[in-house]
């Protein structure tokens, strides 16, 4: 056993990602004792676009990391959607690109000064449990081991499995979807690439590739495919017959900026590939004493892959039931609901609003963006993404032509 004494604490979180990181800096400053436990010390890399869309701003100015998080970041404007017949659309947005090794650093610093205590390097290994209920975790770290008292313990470990697998809370193993990615440097590239470009191609099938404009003349190019893995009859999951090596080459051919990128920039640190677990799907969100929250819980956008905003909103959604559930002595299975998301509206999960409504009369400022029934009720954001992807004019649930004012008057859509 190890020479480290047992510690006990209100709360341990398990995973210091953008989910971890929030929620374990709200629960200290509900005034809750924390305990940030991570496999790996920080600064580390995480395999990932990079790219911040506005619910990860509006996620880092509640955390008020916001401006810290931006004096590091590229800002960017924009986002160029480009479609399989090679048209375009721009939309404008507050956008920015900041590599992972510096974002999550930045977040694991202020839960610090928040008051959460950091662990790491240690790895979760299994919870401990007392009829029938978690009350705390068995970490790792090489041959030591140590056990952490908690009241609830909250998994926020992303998209691999194995700590769902251990905690009993895994429904399915395999990932939603799988991407990959690299740095290159091109200084005669930088102020002529200046916007989020998402790329679908027919050679990129059933994915997409982008080219994202980091800080210092790099570039983050990658490639994604979602739907990764299909289950046969008996329920097992195999992966799709894609060699995501091989897409990222087509992509480097057919996209004119990543394949002069390529040609002209030095690749930095090789190619890197990771697991994205999409669309609060494939694992239980919760048990007596433990929460999952995160991209463990499925919480990421399957359409492009993003989930920082996402998953800071989900580890926030998690901390506020904890600090409720203190403060106003809830059972177990009350907070359990209360950290659950729900899907409000079609704007879900830039949706954070908890209560059970349905999507016509959704009233959160997402879904002023999200839907065309929403929008027949609240002028659309201006420069909202998903809405003015589609176009100026274009319905924002069916994509027809067809809108009059915000009211859709396609058949399918008033249906
Ligand atoms: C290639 C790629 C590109 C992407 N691009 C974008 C993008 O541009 N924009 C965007 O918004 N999203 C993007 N995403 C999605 C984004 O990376 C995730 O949604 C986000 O990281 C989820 O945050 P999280 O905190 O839930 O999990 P993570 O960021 O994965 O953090 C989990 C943490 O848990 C720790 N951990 C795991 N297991 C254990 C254990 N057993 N014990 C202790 N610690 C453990 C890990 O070390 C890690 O620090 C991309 C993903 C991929 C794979």
């Amino acid at each position: 056993m190890s020479p480290y004494p047992s510690h006990r604490c209100d709360v341990l979180v398990i995973g210091a990602g953008p989910a971890g990181s929030a929620c374990a800096q709200a629960l200290a400053e509900g005034g809750l004792d924390v305990v940030l436990a991570d496999q790996h010390d920080f600064p580390r890399d995480k395999v990932c676009g990079d790219g911040l869309i506005p619910d990860a701003h509006a996620a880092l100015k509640r955390l008020r990391v916001h401006d810290e998080v931006m004096a590091h970041a590229q800002r960017v404007q924009r986002v160029g959607c480009i479609g399989p017949r090679g048209g375009r659309v721009d939309v404008p947005g507050t956008l920015a690109v900041l590599p992972r090794r510096v974002l999550d650093h930045i977040l694991v610093r202020s839960a610090s000064r928040a008051g959460a205590a950091l662990l790491t390097p240690w790895r979760f290994e299994s919870p401990l449990v007392d009829g029938g209920r978690v009350v705390g975790a068995r970490l790792r770290s090489g041959a030591s081991v140590r056990e952490i008292g908690a009241r609830w313990v909250v998994l926020a470990t992303g998209a691999v499995p194995q700590a769902l697998i251990a905690a009993g809370m895994c429904r399915r193993r395999t990932p939603s979807a799988v991407a990959l990615r690299g740095y290159v440097k091109h200084d005669g590239m930088a102020g002529r690439l200046d916007a989020l470009e998402v790329v679908w191609h027919p050679r990129l099938a059933r994915g997409y590739g982008w080219v994202f404009p980091a800080p210092g003349g790099v570039y983050n190019v990658g490639v994604g495919l979602v739907h990764s893995h299909a289950a046969d009859a008996d329920g097992r999951a195999t992966m799709a017959d894609v060699n995501l090596r091989s897409m990222f080459a087509a992509f480097t051919e057919v996209h004119a900026p990543a394949r002069e990128l390529m040609a002209g920039g030095t690749l930095q640190g090789g190619l890197k590939g990771a697991p994205l677990r999409c669309s609060l799907d494939g694992a239980a969100w919760s048990r007596p004493g433990l929460l999952v929250t995160g991209e463990a819980a499925g919480s990421t956008y399957a359409f492009t892959g993003e989930g920082i905003g996402k998953a800071m909103e989900t580890g926030l959604l998690a901390a506020q039931a904890l600090v409720r559930e203190r403060r106003d002595g809830l059972d177990d299975a009350a907070a359990c609901a209360r950290a659950a998301p729900r899907r409000c509206c079609a704007a879900w999960p830039a949706c954070s609003t908890r209560r059970p409504i349905r999507a016509t009369s959704c009233r959160c400022a997402a879904s002023r963006s999200c839907c065309c029934r929403c929008a027949e009720r609240r002028d659309p954001a201006p420069g909202a993404l998903s809405g003015a992807a589609r176009g100026a004019g274009s319905c924002r649930r069916c994509s027809s032509a067809g809108r009059r004012g915000t009211r859709c008057t396609s058949a399918a859509c008033r249906r």
